[in-house]
Parts: structure tokens; sequence; C-alpha cells
């Protein structure tokens, strides 16, 4: 096949992204190509559209059309907390909950030094300008909890701490609805760390 028609070209476009390989590219390709016109013109148009639109918020790093986000710009939340997240996914969670009415800051990746990840390159130095600003009372860790999420948690309360600002983190542990049985060792050695006073 020449390898500048558009079917392969499509192919190779596709292979850019996270763990899609030749075959996965191929697959998706072959499916669009079956596809009705209509809606394969509806996934390039949202990825323009998306591009065009988009952007991380200049306060918070949260994925807004209008920036500051419409979370930084709520009058309504509590401004005394700021919650640190890894990825704008995390924060859509926890505000599914609705039981959370602080801030938030996305780092957009966390601290790696296997994968030479450091701490220049995530958000830390946006969320220092925000702590050291008066009004910030409590920094709420939510790291994933990995090796990652656990060296960028050391390294943000190393950090924050010193300034007088209470630092905290979110439990790891038991899920709700499930048997102590059959949690695994770590997720119960995290949840007996996490315990509180009753
Ligand atoms: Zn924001």
């Amino acid at each position: 096949m020449n390898n500048s028609n558009s079917f392969n070209r499509l192919i190779e476009e596709l292979k850019k992204l996270p763990g899609v390989g030749q075959k996965t590219a191929q697959r998706f390709a072959f499916f669009l190509l079956k596809m009705p016109a209509d809606d394969a013109k509806a996934i390039a148009r949202a990825v323009i559209d998306m591009k065009d639109k988009s952007k991380f918020c200049t306060v918070c790093n949260n994925i807004t059309e209008e920036d500051p986000c419409w979370i930084c710009r709520d009058a309504n939340r509590d401004r005394s907390k700021i919650l640190v997240v890894e990825e704008p996914s995390a924060l859509y969670t926890i505000e599914r909950t609705g039981g959370y009415k602080g801030l938030y800051h996305v780092m957009l990746g966390a601290i790696s030094p296997l994968d030479g990840i450091g701490p220049e390159d995530i958000k830390v130095e946006g969320l220092m300008k925000r702590v050291e600003k008066n009004g910030v009372e409590e920094v709420i860790l939510a790291m994933d909890p990995d090796m990652a999420g656990e060296a960028t948690t050391m390294y943000l309360t190393r950090l924050i701490k010193p300034i007088g600002i209470n630092v905290t983190r979110i439990a790891y542990g038991i899920p709700v609805g499930s048997d102590i049985e059959y949690a695994d060792e770590l997720t119960l050695v995290k949840s007996l760390e996490g315990r509180r006073g009753l």
C-alpha cells in the first residue's frame, strides 16, 4: 500500500495517542472507514473544536473554555481550601460527588524520578503562588495511591508545611461496601495509617 494515502496517514496519526500501536491504530482506522461519513466527521470536528476552544485554566490548570475556569470564578466556593489532584479527570470525579466546596489545583502529572519527571515538570510553581497568598488555610493532597503520587505528596508537604499552612491528605483504604478480609495487604496498611480518632 502507498504510505502517503489517507488511510495510512490516519493510522500514523492515531499511533501518536498513548497506548495505541500499529494494530489498534489499524482497527480504529478500519472502524472509522466503515462508519457513516457524518459520524466519522463528527469525531474529526470534535477534535478540531476542542483544540480551538478548550485550554487549561491559568489559575488551577482545570480544562476550561473560559479562563479562569468556572470553579475558580465561583464566588460561593470556600477559598481557604485547595485540593490538589494529578489530572483534571480526578477533579471531575471529586466534583461529581458534590462533597467538596473548596478550590482545586491540578498538577498535570506527578513526580516520578524513574520516568525522569521532576518537580519542575509539574505545576508546583503555580500552586506555591496561590498558597503564599493570604487566605489559604488548608491544602488537601489527593494524589493517586502509587509511587509517583507518594513522591509528590512528600515533596509538596515539605514545601508547604513550613509556610504555616495546614497540609492534609485524603485517606486511602478499604472501599465502602466491601469486606476487610478481601482487602490486599497494602490497602490494609494504608487504612491503618490513615485511622482517625472517634
Ligand atoms: Zn480554575
